[in-house]
């Protein structure tokens, strides 16, 4: 059975029927998921998970909106490693530290749980072609998601998108059109295109179904941690979306009892393009900015969900923390070296955040925090060698070898 009760207007509270090709209120505000939690919670415990062989975001069915008969898309999305993270905390000076590893996703990123979920609705809506705008993930999620599940895709992405990431759409068959533009010039392109196309819509958003899917990342958190909840959950804010959709997820929880205590949120953005931590802390509208930061995926002058994302980290009575890309390199490595988690930059930004957070003393050394690391370096190795440097260079001879570990200070 499927608990949804319908759509509700964000801005205005109009409600609508939570049809396949919902998109944004007529007031121009974005709509929001309605359960009956009660039903869920007659229906459904975390007992039933105990014994759930699904080892996908599809294990949390009850809490989604999709028709009975829908059958998951093709890859396998969701139940990403929570890693104890501490010899990265011991550095850091943090009692608890869990870094969610959701690179581990099938194109490498958290937006593969929106892409699931996206490509379901467009299967519900009979459509046949999916498209979207995006700074890189969202696109390259939907093109895998998509031809797995025998879609087609137009996508558009800004010109300055990361290598990886348009290496992967053209391997998944998207047509991919590059805009020498902003993201936001690229978003409008693909707004106007999709509106004359009549394309099913993945665009950040506008379609209330993304954040649905994108909430899973907070049910396996609460789930991997035996339903004890941390202080904190620290991630990248770009569109605002992402943390839309972490805020749904635990409130959700809390409200079909699985959960007594909801986190705090850490929303960390670019010094360079930090319009939603900039609203937060001068308790003003949000206001554009320019896109200054190495990254990608959260270089959004123009968010997509403000209204969303400023709620949640207000209702939660979180933190907004601004890291610089040295801070964000930075973290890369240090993530990196002692974790073994490779992320993105904008992968890295929540950590990167939660470590200034402590040494501004925003939050307390005896906390407990998850840290979101929401795409895989991989997809950006430019950044990674800027982050860590080239290797040693040495022709095929002991001499050299030993010449080279002196120059570098190595004892092995
Ligand atoms: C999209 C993305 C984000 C931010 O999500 P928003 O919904 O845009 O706020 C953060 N990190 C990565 C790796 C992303 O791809
Ligand atoms: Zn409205």
């Amino acid at each position: 059975m499927n608990y949804v009760l319908g759509a509700k207007c964000v801005k205005c509270g109009r409600e609508y029927p939570a049809g396949p090709r919902l998109t944004t209120c007529s007031c121009g505000g974005i709509l929001d998921l309605q359960y009956d939690y009660a039903a869920i919670a007659r229906d459904f415990s975390p007992r039933d998970l105990e014994d759930c062989r699904d080892f996908s975001m599809w294990r949390y069915r009850p809490f989604l909106p999709v028709e009975e008969a829908s059958p998951a898309p093709p890859l396998r999305v969701g139940w990403s490693p929570l890693y104890r993270a501490q010899r990265l905390a011991d550095e850091l000076g943090l009692k608890s530290l869990y870094l969610k590893d959701d690179g581990q996703n099938p194109t490498a990123s958290l937006k593969d749980r929106a892409s699931a979920l996206a490509v379901v609705k467009a299967r519900e809506a009979g459509a046949r072609t999916i498209a979207c705008s995006s700074t890189g993930n969202a696109a390259s999620s939907l093109a895998g998601n998509a031809a797995a599940a025998g879609f087609e895709t137009y996508i558009f992405v800004p010109s300055r998108a990361p290598k990886g990431k348009v290496a992967q759409l053209m391997i998944f068959g998207a047509h991919v059109i590059s805009v020498d533009g902003s993201y936001e010039d690229t978003f409008e392109l693909s707004k106007a295109a999709i509106q004359r196309y009549g394309w099913y819509n993945r665009n950040a958003a506008i379609n209330p179904f993304l954040s649905e899917g994108k909430k899973t990342v907070s049910l396996e958190i609460a789930e991997q941690l035996n339903w004890q909840i941390p202080d904190y959950v620290a991630l990248s804010v770009g569109d605002g979306c992402t943390i839309a959709g972490v805020w749904k997820g635990f409130k959700d929880l809390y409200a079909a009892g699985f959960i007594h205590k909801l986190p705090r949120l850490i929303s960390v953005q670019a010094q360079g393009c930090c319009p939603l931590n900039r609203a937060l802390q001068s308790g003003q509208a949000w206001s554009p900015m320019a896109e200054d930061t190495l990254a990608d995926s959260i270089a959004v002058g123009v968010p997509r969900n403000p209204d969303k994302a400023l709620q949640a980290v207000r209702e939660s009575g979180g933190l907004a923390v601004n890291v610089s890309d040295g801070e964000i390199l930075a973290a890369m490595g240090l993530i990196g070296r002692t974790q073994g988690v490779f992320g993105e930059p904008a992968g890295v930004t929540g950590t990167a955040g939660v470590k200034k957070a402590l040494e501004s003393g925003l939050i307390s050394p005896q906390s407990s925090v998850v840290s979101i690391v929401t795409g895989n370096g991989l997809k950006d190795v430019a950044n990674g060698i800027k982050a860590a440097g080239e290797p040693m260079q040495v022709k095929p001879c002991m001499e050299e070898l030993l010449a080279a570990f002196r120059r570098c200070g190595l004892h092995p």
